[in-house]
């Protein structure tokens, strides 16, 4: 089967063993021309060697990859109109950083009145004009990312791999590069692929996150969609903090699934199920989870527990309760009211709206090793 002519990449069916290692199992993956796509998982669960084998880098032991209609299996690395930049910006120390951004098209034999322009509209757009005629040891982090972004776009590739290139940054640095890779995409239209392990870096940036274990794609969806309702246990664990509720679904119920947990009876929206009936997980994430000491609002899930541990962090305040069963909910409640945050030992009553809830098939994908 070939796939459809677009402009976008398309794996169809990529598999790579090394040896005895299955570092990436079966993915198929259709990433639309101009998207900001982002491969998210934990450290060995084939996010690079699948960019890997999109570079030329590594050859698929089975399965095709086409950009734009064509089959770029076999390619070589620089048969592709695709360029990657990785954590080590690998900038050449003795060039300048224009002459870093031109060697690419000096390479290919472009002519010398075409170079130089090429390489101030990049710099230009990456906000480094002004330091052309300096060496990478004398730019900081952050600068030095910019410039091989820029060495790297100068080329015009239809793909732009990214394999996290934040990686050696401050947080902050990190979350200002975010902003501007963002940015920087949006100006170029072209189609990113961005590897990292930090859920914040890719829900912030992509338009699409591939969640990946094990080799595999767990779920795909845009940030929202994975976070609001993610696919398994694996990804509301991944991304973020869940509370997840051992339960069993008991049918539809109007447009709710009826749900029990621990003895008492809650309500998910069948939008939010996914399953009707049988053991399941009840997810609640601790900021939809709200803490009262007086009534409950109709129509929310409530459970009635004791606070065991509080601590304040700025913007909100994270508490342990315990529910009747035994177990620790954790709650983040936002400190924007007035009043101090609840003391350990307050009888309190949790309650989420049914909306702000999700139901899962209990977890049988291996944690990653
Ligand atoms: P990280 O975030 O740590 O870079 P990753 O998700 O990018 O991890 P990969 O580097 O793709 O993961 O590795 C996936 C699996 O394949 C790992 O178990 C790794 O040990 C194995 N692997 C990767 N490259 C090779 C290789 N050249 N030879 C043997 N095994 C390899």
């Amino acid at each position: 089967m070939t796939a459809p002519a677009t402009g976008g990449l398309t794996l169809t069916a990529v598999t790579k063993r090394f040896g005895a290692v299955t570092a990436v199992d079966d993915v198929s993956l259709q990433i639309p021309e101009g998207s900001f796509f982002a491969l998210l998982g934990a450290s060995g669960c084939g996010k690079t060697t699948t960019l890997r084998m999109v570079a030329g880098l590594d050859e698929p032991t089975a399965g095709a990859i086409t950009l734009g209609g064509r089959d770029i299996t076999r390619l070589r690395p620089y048969q592709r109109p695709v360029n990657t930049v990785f954590q080590s910006y690998a900038l050449f120390p003795h060039m300048t950083v224009e002459q870093n951004v031109a060697f690419g098209l000096q390479q290919r034999k472009v002519k010398r009145a075409e170079i130089k322009p090429a390489v101030q509209a990049m710099l230009e757009l990456v906000q480094l004009a002004d330091y052309g005629h300096r060496r990478p040891a004398q730019l900081s982090g952050g600068q030095q990312q910019r410039v091989a972004l820029a060495r790297a776009l100068v080329n015009h590739p239809q793909v732009l791999l990214l394999d996290e290139p934040l990686g050696a940054l401050d947080l902050k640095l990190r979350r200002q590069m975010q902003i501007e890779l963002k940015r920087i995409q949006t100006e170029v239209g072209l189609t990113f692929v961005h590897v990292t392990h930090d859920q914040e870096e890719a829900m912030t940036m992509a338009d699409t996150v591939a969640v990946m274990n094990a080799g595999r794609i767990e779920q795909l969806g845009t940030p929202t969609e994975i976070y609001e309702f993610p696919g398994s246990a694996f990804v509301a664990n991944f991304l973020g903090q869940s509370n997840l509720l051992t339960a069993r679904a008991h049918g539809p119920s109007g447009e709710d699934v009826a749900v029990e947990a621990h003895g008492s009876r809650f309500a998910v929206p069948a939008a939010r199920s996914r399953l009707t009936s049988g053991p399941a997980l009840l997810g609640v994430r601790p900021e939809k989870l709200h803490l009262t000491v007086d009534g409950v609002p109709e129509g929310h899930n409530a459970v009635p527990g004791i606070i065991t541990d509080s601590s304040y962090v700025g913007v909100s305040t994270q508490y342990l309760v315990r529910a009747p069963w035994g177990d620790e909910l954790a709650v983040f409640a936002p400190n924007s009211g007035t009043g101090g945050p609840l003391a350990p030992g307050s009888e309190v009553t949790l309650h989420w709206h049914p909306a702000h809830s999700f139901l899962l098939a209990p977890d049988t994908t291996p944690e990653p090793a």
